[in-house]
């Protein structure tokens, strides 16, 4: 079972981006969305996900914004927004 198979939107804190990478290889597309971002992006495809999706669920929505192909979960990590939250230096 692949990680993204084990993991809930509900399990990640909203001030984390999750790491989308283009499937091809040399493509340098890579998308960084807050869990908020994801489910409304899955809701303008018609899929509706849900702080009960897997991460598995979620990667079959992505698409590559260079190539539009295929996009596998990379990494997890905090996000800018957090800069935005903490103000202006
Ligand atoms: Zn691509």
């Amino acid at each position: 079972m692949s990680w993204t198979e084990d993991l809930q939107l509900r399990d990640i804190d909203e001030a984390f981006a999750i790491e989308h990478d283009c499937k091809m290889g040399g493509c340098p597309g890579v998308l960084r969305s807050t869990r908020a971002e994801l489910i409304r992006r899955g809701a303008r495809k018609g899929v509706e996900l849900t702080p009960d999706s897997y991460l598995d669920e979620v990667e079959k929505i992505m698409a590559c914004p260079a190539c539009g192909g295929p996009m596998m979960t990379f990494e997890i990590e905090e996000s800018q927004l957090e800069a935005f939250q903490g103000g202006m230096p």
